[in-house]
């Protein structure tokens, strides 16, 4: 834990004078336990270490793009050996092209790949392709559902105008009947229907895609012209070497991806069938970093590694036995301790803890103990784990439900939290 003269401290104060806010975003101050670090200074397979040396467990790969480790030695030595070839050049080097044929020849519905940097750009690309590709303006998105950081989709109301988010009706996640009276309401203007892969919004228990709200989706999408969007910026290939659809048997029309993709270097795309081929030939979209080749080439390892790997077989597995282990220990310490989403994309949340004191107090818990767990967003397993560090979660959470079992009648409300998951409901 960051003591008073610790260097996450003043890193901390000195970021407060030069740093809006101290942080922004996901990373902003006060949505995390005091005691979590705010700074790192390493990380290498499952475990990060923070600006005062302490190493962790890390269960939230950096929200997502640690998918095969830290420092991945293959990886990294793609990255680094294109970086001495050249990176940002005039133009794309044949690593591009070798790269939409390895995405489009592992994705199902996939024809053609745009690349971008952050999840963002495909998301916002997404909506921009289909409003080309139907010449409409209406798009139906779930309640609660992250689709990135733009004034379209910004969690956060602050600096947005009414016009940014015109033109979006929200219906909520695996009603059909909430999808098809927003279908309703588009009329004959709808251009998309967005959709995460599963529900993995903040601060409420996830939630498998229900089948046929996907078929309803698909077929609201095929009845009128509109495009189907699935969002695996998120989740992709921790559910399937596919769009994760793919298992109830709904495929797309685009789907974004970020995140995970280069193992950590900056990359993110959009995928689409032949039927958006000429809407996404059509729209003018582009970055000055966007065609690097380093990150393409790292890329392209953390495909061979996806294809040919039992990379998701491990951590399915991995992620099941923490899981069962989990719950042993929570009932013994007689909490009612809900996990939830799939296994390769844990959330945990406490039953009776409507402003998160128990889940902050057991977090701190486990991050003492070695383990560094969110409180209220989901999580992610990488194939750098081992089921060494699985047994050594399971004896910290031993540790720490036991530790919560202690303080529990004495924890102070999380005042901020209840504000900011008010807000995400
Ligand atoms: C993170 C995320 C995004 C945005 O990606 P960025 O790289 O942060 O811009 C979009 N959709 C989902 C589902 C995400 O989890």
């Amino acid at each position: 834990m960051a003591g008073a003269n610790s260097r996450d401290r003043q890193l901390r104060e000195r970021a407060a004078a030069v740093i809006p806010g101290g942080m922004y975003g996901h990373q902003s101050v006060g949505l995390l336990p005091d005691d979590y670090p705010q700074f790192f200074e390493r990380g290498e397979g499952a475990h990060i270490w923070d600006a005062d040396g302490r190493r962790y467990l890390d269960f939230m790969c950096a929200y997502g793009p640690n998918l095969f480790g830290y420092a991945h030695p293959e990886i990294d030595a793609a990255f680094v050996r294109q970086l001495g070839q050249g990176d940002t050049l005039t133009g794309p080097t044949g690593l591009m092209v070798e790269l939409a044929e390895a995405l489009t020849a592992l994705v199902s519905h996939a024809d053609w790949a745009i690349f971008c940097k952050n999840g963002t750009d495909a998301t916002t690309m997404a909506l921009t392709t289909a409003r080309a590709h139907t010449k409409r303006r209406t798009v139906i998105r779930a309640n609660g559902a992250y689709h990135g950081a733009l004034p379209w989709c910004t969690p956060r109301p602050a600096g947005v105008i009414p016009s940014d988010r015109a033109h979006q009706i929200f219906c909520d996640y695996n009603d059909p009947a909430s999808l098809e009276a927003a279908a309703a309401q588009a009329g004959d203007d709808l251009a998309a229907i967005f959709a995460a892969p599963f529900r993995h919004d903040a601060f409420v228990d996830q939630a498998e895609p229900d089948p046929a709200y996907a078929r309803k989706a698909r077929d609201l999408c095929d009845r009128t012209g509109a495009l189907l969007v699935v969002d695996e910026v998120r989740a992709g290939f921790r559910l399937s070497r596919d769009c994760s659809w793919s298992r109830i048997g709904v495929q797309p029309d685009l789907s974004t991806w970020g995140k995970c993709v280069a193992n950590g270097h900056p990359l993110s795309v959009m995928l689409g069938s032949d039927k958006a081929r000429a809407a996404a030939a059509s729209i003018y979209v582009t970055g000055s970093f966007w065609f690097q080749a380093a990150t393409m080439a790292a890329a392209l390892e953390t495909l061979r590694l996806i294809r040919e790997t039992d990379y998701l077989e491990r951590i399915t597995a991995l992620g099941e036995t923490l899981r069962a282990g989990l719950a042993e220990r929570a009932a013994a310490a007689g909490f009612g301790f809900r996990q939830t989403g799939p296994s390769t994309l844990p959330l945990f949340l406490f039953d009776d803890d409507p402003d998160l004191r128990k889940g902050f107090c057991w977090s701190s818990e486990m991050l003492a103990r070695g383990v560094y767990v969110h409180p209220w967003h989901n999580m992610f397993l990488c194939a750098a784990m081992t089921e060494t560090d699985i047994a050594q979660t399971l004896d910290a959470a031993e540790g720490a439900f036991a530790a919560l079992k202690r303080q529990a009648p004495g924890l102070a409300p999380v005042e901020k939290l209840a504000f900011l998951s008010a807000g995400a409901r």
